[in-house]
C-alpha cells in the first residue's frame, strides 16, 4: 500500500441537501486537476475526500500540490495506509514519520476510530503507540499539550492509516457551483485577483480581453495569456476570448470628447461582455474595478458604465485597499506578471482630464455619433480563442 492524500471539504459540509452535489462537484475537479500526476481513485468517506494512486509511478506530491489549490478543500495531509493491526500500525508510524519524528521536540499521539470493531479504544491505542514511539525516540517528549508534531492514526472500514498534521488548503466552494460568470482581465494587478477570488466562492469563469494592436503590442498580450495560465492551477482550464478593440477606441477619439474617452471605452467594454456572457449562457459579470482607485471607478463612473448591462456586475475588490489587494497577488502567483511593464488598451488615449463625475444621460447622449451595435458586432466578430491550462 503507497502514500495516499487526504482532503479535508470545508464549507462544503454545511450544505445540506446540496452537499451530495458539491461533494462530487468537488471529486471531479480533483479528478481533473490530479490527471497530470497519475491516475487517483477519487472517493469520499465522512468529510473527507482520498485521493489514491491507481497505478505505479503516481507523482503523489504534485498531485498533493494541486489538491491544496482546489476551492472546496480546506486541508490536505499526506497519509500511508496500513494493516489495522496495532504493530502495523506502530511499524508504519515509525517508517513513515521518523524523519519527522527525529526533528520534533515534542510529539503526541492522536486517533480517530471510524471502525468501532477495532480492538482497543482510540486512547488506548494513542498511549500505546506513543509509548512505543516514546521508547524509538527517547529524545522526543509527549506532549499532550502543545505538541511540534502530532501523529494522527485513522481506523477505518478498509484499512488504518498514520499521518501528519494537515495543511491549509485553498477553502472556498468548488468551482461550477456558484455559476459562470465572464471575468474582464486586463494585464493589470486587480483583474487577476477578482477572477481567482470569484472562482473561489465556486465561480466558473470565461475570461474576455480587449487589445488594440497596434498600440497594444503581442507582448501585452502574452502577458494576459500567462495571467490566465497562471490562474489555472485554481480555476482549472480556462477560455480567453480576445476581442479586438481598435477600431472602437479610434471611433471613440475621432467623435467624443476627450475628458469622456475613458468612460465611453468602458461602457463598450460591458457591452461586449454582456453579448459575450448572452452567448454562453453567463449569469454575470467580474470586473478588477475598486472604489475610487482610479477616474473610472468614481460611484458615478461605476453607474455610467453597468448602464448598458442589465447583468449583475461582481467587484469583489471594491472596498480593497491596493496593499491587500497586492498582498493577494503574491499569494495567488500573478503579481510577478502584472508588474511586467506592458501596454493596456486602458492606457492608450488616456484623456489628460477624465471626468469623475459624469451623468448617465450626458453620456447615452455623446454616444449617439457612433455606430454602436455595428462596432459591438465586428469586435466580436473579429474574435480570438485562446485556451490555456495549468
Ligand atoms: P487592473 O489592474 O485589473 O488592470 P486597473 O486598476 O488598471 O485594473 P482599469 O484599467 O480602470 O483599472 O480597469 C478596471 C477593470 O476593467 C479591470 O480590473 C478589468 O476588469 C477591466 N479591464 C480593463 N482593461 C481591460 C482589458 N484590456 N481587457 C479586459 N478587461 C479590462
Ligand atoms: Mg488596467
Amino acid at each position: 500500500m503507497g502514500e495516499i492524500i487526504l482532503c479535508k471539504l470545508g464549507e462544503v459540509v454545511l450544505k445540506g441537501l446540496n452537499r451530495h452535489s458539491f461533494e462530487t462537484r468537488l471529486m471531479s475537479n480533483i479528478r481533473r486537476r490530479t490527471a497530470r500526476f497519475g491516475r487517483f481513485r477519487i472517493y469520499s468517506r465522512q468529510s473527507t475526500i482520498y485521493v489514491e494512486p491507481a497505478e505505479d509511478g503516481c507523482d503523489v506530491s504534485g498531485a498533493y500540490g494541486a489538491c491544496r489549490q482546489v476551492f472546496g478543500v480546506i486541508a490536505v495531509a499526506r497519509a500511508m495506509p496500513c494493516e489495522k493491526t496495532k504493530e502495523a500500525i506502530l511499524e508504519t508510524a515509525c517508517a513513515y514519520l521518523g524523519e519527522a519524528m527525529a526533528q520534533a521536540k515534542s510529539f503526541k499521539v492522536e486517533t480517530r476510530r471510524a471502525d468501532k470493531s477495532f480492538p482497543m479504544s482510540s486512547i488506548q491505542l494513542s498511549q500505546w503507540v506513543g509509548g512505543h514511539l516514546h521508547d524509538a525516540f527517547p529524545h522526543v517528549a509527549v506532549d499532550v499539550h502543545h505538541p511540534e508534531l502530532t501523529v494522527h492514526l485513522e481506523i477505518r472500514e478498509d484499512a488504518a492509516y498514520v499521518h501528519t498534521s494537515a495543511e491549509s488548503a485553498a477553502g472556498g466552494l468548488p468551482v461550477g457551483m456558484g455559476g459562470v460568470a465572464v471575468s474582464l482581465l486586463s494585464g493589470g494587478i486587480d483583474s487577476p485577483v477578482s477572477s481567482w477570488m470569484m472562482a473561489k466562492r465556486g465561480v466558473q469563469l470565461e475570461m474576455i480581453h480587449f487589445a488594440s494592436p497596434p498600440y497594444t503590442s503581442q507582448a501585452a498580450k502574452e502577458k494576459v495569456l500567462q495571467l490566465a495560465r497562471e490562474l489555472t492551477p485554481w480555476t482549472g482550464r480556462l477560455t480567453v476570448h480576445i476581442i479586438p478593440f481598435t477600431e472602437i477606441q479610434e471611433e471613440i477619439r475621432r467623435h467624443c470628447p476627450e475628458d469622456c474617452f475613458t468612460l465611453i471605452m468602458r461602457r463598450f467594454m460591458m457591452r461586449l461582455a454582456d453579448l459575450l456572457a448572452r452567448e454562453m449562457h453567463c449569469r454575470a459579470l467580474i470586473t478588477g474595478e475598486c472604489l475610487g482607485q482610479v477616474a473610472s471607478q468614481t460611484m458615478d463612473a461605476l453607474h455610467v458604465s453597468e448602464d448598458v448591462t442589465s447583468l449583475p456586475v461582481l467587484r469583489p475588490l471594491i472596498g480593497m485597499d491596493k496593499e491587500e489587494i497586492v498582498r493577494l497577488a503574491r499569494k495567488i502567483g500573478t503579481f510577478d506578471t502584472s508588474i511586467l511593464p506592458y501596454e493596456d488598451c486602458c492606457t492608450v488615449f488616456t484623456p489628460r482630464h477624465p471626468k469623475t463625475h459624469p451623468r448617465v444621460e450626458e453620456i447615452r447622449e455623446l454616444e449617439q455619433v457612433l455606430d454602436v451595435d455595428g462596432l459591438c458586432a465586428r469586435a466580436l466578430a473579429g474574435r480570438e480563442l485562446v485556451k490555456v491550462r495549468p
